[in-house]
């Protein structure tokens, strides 16, 4: 392997989800729905099928998703976009992670990231060859320290990279956090690439989009996808919006990384988009009650819950039951309780920091989560 990966292991949620299946472990860890996406999404892309939507796409995406994610973001932000000019749509969130980070780092840039940080960011950053520095949000409330931000950031910081709502904590920033840093990063010149994917699950209050706020859309990649929102992961559909100057970058990566996107998907995703609020409403609805019945089963099991406001991701301290890291207690977890729950420290450049840390999934049904928490009450 290239050195630029050779710090990196498989991912944990291919470790853990293949862990569940040999073990019969009920999967509380990779975030995927086990339930399916609405009809008229499936329907729509059958149909895209049938009527022969099945060549190449247009690289940055088929016109009318390009038109639809505008639309969507207009709705949700406030901020009208060109569809041409800045949207590019990408095999789900993840590439267009990869393609920011391509098409728009040099080697030795730094970048700033929040920990834990999704797993994907530091690899991406890695074969990008940014100098990545980070700041470790901690629990309960995992709030911006922002003394130590303003000691990292500097005129040598070329971005930071956001998640919010944020995995695997369910931290939201808030309107003030995002201030914050927008001033530091206006001050410094710096570019902010926003990971959006859970805007849909915001529990308490509205997702706000970073670049939104006042000198902010110049400098902002925003990036997100249809998969948590439609329950439909193994699309892959996603997309980057950002200005002209920076949305050339980001094509120019995804243009040599693949080239184009699933077409039939493309139509589809296009078609999803164009829902009503309704949805969204009774979606955010049936997750708030998910959440319950597995914040309130992981409270008697005896965790120490940290609050989650949106995702649908919880994060507990297992410290309670005795075991030495996150590690070792997941993997007790799995062996002799036959429950699968993420480990953090994957997430930290400083494993320690995670080391207390564990994340449960409750993007399953009512039944598949209230067996996990009977299985742990039973044997933990
Ligand atoms: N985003 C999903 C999670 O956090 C995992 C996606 C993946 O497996 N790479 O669980």
């Amino acid at each position: 392997v290239a050195k630029r990966l050779e710090k990196f292991k498989t991912t944990i949620f291919t470790q853990m989800s293949m862990l569940a299946i040999k073990h019969g472990a009920i999967n509380l860890g990779q975030g995927f729905p086990n339930f399916d996406g609405p009809e008229f999404v499936k329907d729509a892309a059958i149909q895209a099928i049938k009527e022969g939507k099945n060549q190449y796409a247009r690289g940055y995406g088929v016109p009318d998703l390009n038109s639809a994610v505008a639309a969507r973001f207009k709705k949700d932000s406030g901020l009208v976009v060109d569809p041409e000019k800045e949207v590019t749509i990408t095999s789900g969130c993840t590439e267009a992670i990869a393609a920011t980070m391509l098409g728009l780092i040099n080697p030795g840039d730094e970048v700033i990231l929040f920990a834990p940080f999704y797993d994907s960011y530091e690899a991406t950053l890695s074969m990008a060859g940014a100098n990545i520095k980070s700041i470790t949000l901690r629990p309960p409330n995992f709030s911006v320290p922002i003394d130590e931000f303003k000691s990292i950031i500097s005129k040598n910081t070329r971005a930071i990279l956001l998640n919010t709502p944020h995995n695997p904590t369910g931290k939201m920033f808030s309107r003030e956090e995002l201030e914050t840093i927008t001033s530091l990063c206006i001050e410094n010149d710096v570019l902010v690439f926003s990971d959006e994917v859970y805007d849909k699950l915001a529990f308490e209050e509205d997702h706000i989009s970073i670049a939104s706020l006042p000198g902010m859309y110049e400098r902002t990649v925003t990036m997100n996808s249809l998969g948590k929102t439609f329950s439909v992961t193994g699309w892959k559909i996603g997309w980057a919006i950002a200005p002209p100057h920076l949305t050339w970058g980001v094509r120019q990566a995804h243009s040599y990384l693949t080239f184009a996107t699933s077409t039939p998907m493309q139509f589809a995703a296009a078609e999803a988009l164009r829902t009503s609020e309704t949805y969204y409403e009774e979606m955010k609805k049936d997750y708030m009650h998910k959440k319950e019945i597995l914040v309130e089963g992981l409270k008697d099991v005896g965790f120490v819950v940290h609050p989650s406001s949106g995702t649908y991701f919880v994060i507990v301290d297992h410290t309670p039951f005795g075991f030495e890291n996150d590690v070792a207690f997941c993997e007790y977890l799995i062996k002799e309780v036959g429950v699968v729950a993420i480990p953090t420290s994957v997430f930290y450049l400083n494993p320690e920091d995670g080391k207390n840390l564990v994340r449960f999934t409750f993007c399953k049904d009512g039944d598949t989560l209230r067996a996990a928490v009977e299985r742990m009450k039973a044997k933990l």
